[in-house]
């Protein structure tokens, strides 16, 4: 089924819409940070009130449930609301100065330009969570969606110009990242680059950035864990495994793909996870009732289908699934049933690689210690999870574990607009997006001094 037809776009074009949000520094500087925000309220209140289409457009063009889609529609709208309040904070400090008769304080500057580019996994929410906080503090963007799912970006784009933001401020490039991210990271003009994608891609585009001395934020891959304890809820875990390893098809950054249980309760709970996997509905994602829908693309499904051959390859035993589903229903898309290894060790490439799928891979463990040796032992620090009763080792979890966000008793999924959201090693680098942090990362710090001595 063909959703849209975009422009290809290439490096020409790139060079203009930079220049364009160029020439619009100075009115979207000078407009004052509530009027800023007034606008983003609009575009908020726009897309409140076109939830049910925009929710269409990411299951059409991503493929994901129209449930999770709506899910994105929310985190998108919450993440706008943010925004549009923080228009009238963005505080600074004001402290007392070492000399008489002077006042000190810090105020925030936009940082010029900035560069967005984002992936195909949350079509709608990660350009806004970008988009959002960089245009509140008066930045003016260049805005790349990934070539796959141009068109919930273009739409949320239209969104921000029918709310009365002016022209230029807000630029839209459709196509390869491969023929215009050069561009849209080197430019002398840009000043700053927002970037959520792969580890390679987010690797190359930092070290091109700092070339530059442009400030650099890379949300890249995770290998997120959940440790079930021999203690915890067994219901509770077994609800957010399945979640966290199949929901949106394993197509998160924050997914569940590897499961970390205790030896005393391994069995059980292996064979209760999978009647609980048995249940789920796959589809397309616009029937009713549908829990997963299909890979994205064809690549991505040929993605997950190497990396199953891959585990079996080395040795981990296929415990449920592992194969592309095909038949009445299925033919239009790129359907893979939810996957379970078990018999995993640490130096598959099933347990260290970011798969992008619905596959899970398991470990047994014989105590808390090695479930935590197991859990950092991979590149990737972006999400994790522990489920126990036990307070002590909650809170031990949390110093010892080397991801950006982590959860107790919770699954390894999302994350709320107001705090931070992000990884360490390998997940993510520079700051932190969401929350403060992304007001930190599009302004500048201005420190002030007067002396009113006269
Ligand atoms: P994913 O597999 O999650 O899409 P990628 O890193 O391949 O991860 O892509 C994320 C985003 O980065 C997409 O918008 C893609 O077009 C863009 N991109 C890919 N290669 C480059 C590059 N060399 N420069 C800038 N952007 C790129």
């Amino acid at each position: 089924m063909i959703v849209g037809t975009v422009q290809r776009s290439d490096t020409f074009d790139a060079k203009k819409a930079i220049e364009s949000a160029h020439q619009s520094i100075q009115i979207w500087a000078e407009t004052p940070a509530p009027q800023r925000g007034t606008i983003i309220y609009r575009a908020f209140e726009l897309l409140r009130s076109r939830q049910a289409e925009f929710a269409k457009t990411i299951t059409e063009e991503e493929g994901k449930s129209l449930a999770d889609a709506l899910g994105e529609v929310h985190r998108s709208m919450n993440i706008m609301e943010y925004a549009a309040g923080e228009g009238r904070r963005m505080f600074g400090q004001t402290t007392p100065s070492e000399l008489p008769h002077t006042l000190a304080y810090t105020t925030r500057r936009p940082l010029g330009v900035v560069s967005i580019i984002t992936p195909w996994n949350f079509p709608l929410a990660i350009p806004a969570w970008k988009i959002a906080p960089a245009l509140i503090c008066g930045n003016t963007i260049v805005f790349k969606p990934a070539t796959s799912t141009p068109i919930s970006g273009i739409n949320l784009v239209s969104l921000f110009e029918e709310a009365g933001l002016p022209p230029g401020v807000l630029n839209i490039v459709t196509g390869p990242g491969s023929s215009i991210g050069d561009t849209l990271v080197t430019h002398p003009m840009v000043r700053g680059i927002s970037f959520t994608g792969s580890t390679d891609t987010g690797s190359r585009l930092y070290s091109m950035g700092a070339g530059t001395l442009k400030k650099v934020q890379c949300e890249m891959g995770g290998k997120n864990a959940i440790i079930v304890l021999s203690d915890a809820d067994i219901e509770k875990a077994l609800t957010s495994v399945v979640s966290g390893a199949f929901g949106s098809t394993g197509q998160r950054c924050t997914a569940t793909s590897r499961l970390i249980v205790e030896e005393t309760i391994y069995d059980n709970f292996i064979s209760a996870l999978i009647d609980k996997t048995k249940k789920l509905r796959i589809g397309y994602g616009l029937l009713p009732g549908i829990d997963i829908g299909p890979a994205s693309s064809e690549e991505q499904l040929e993605q997950i289908l190497r990396y199953i051959e891959l585990g079996k390859a080395e040795g981990a035993t296929l415990t449920y699934g592992g194969n592309r589903i095909t038949g009445p229903g299925f033919d239009e898309g790129f359907y893979v049933e939810p996957t379970i290894f078990t018999g995993v060790t640490t130096n598959m490439s099933i347990a260290q690689e970011e798969i992008f799928g619905p596959v899970l891979t398991c470990f047994k463990v014989k105590d808390y210690a090695e479930a935590i040796a197991i859990c950092n032992n991979v590149q990737f620090g972006l999400s994790s999870s522990i489920y126990t009763r036990d307070l002590s080792k909650a809170f031990s979890y949390v110093n010892q574990i080397e991801t950006g966000m982590l959860h107790i008793n919770a699954p390894t999924l999302g994350g709320e607009v107001h705090l931070p959201f992000g990884g360490t090693k390998a997940s993510g680098v520079g700051t932190r997006e969401q929350g403060t942090e992304a007001i930190n990362f599009f302004s500048e710090i201005t420190t002030v001094y007067v002396d009113y001595a006269g």
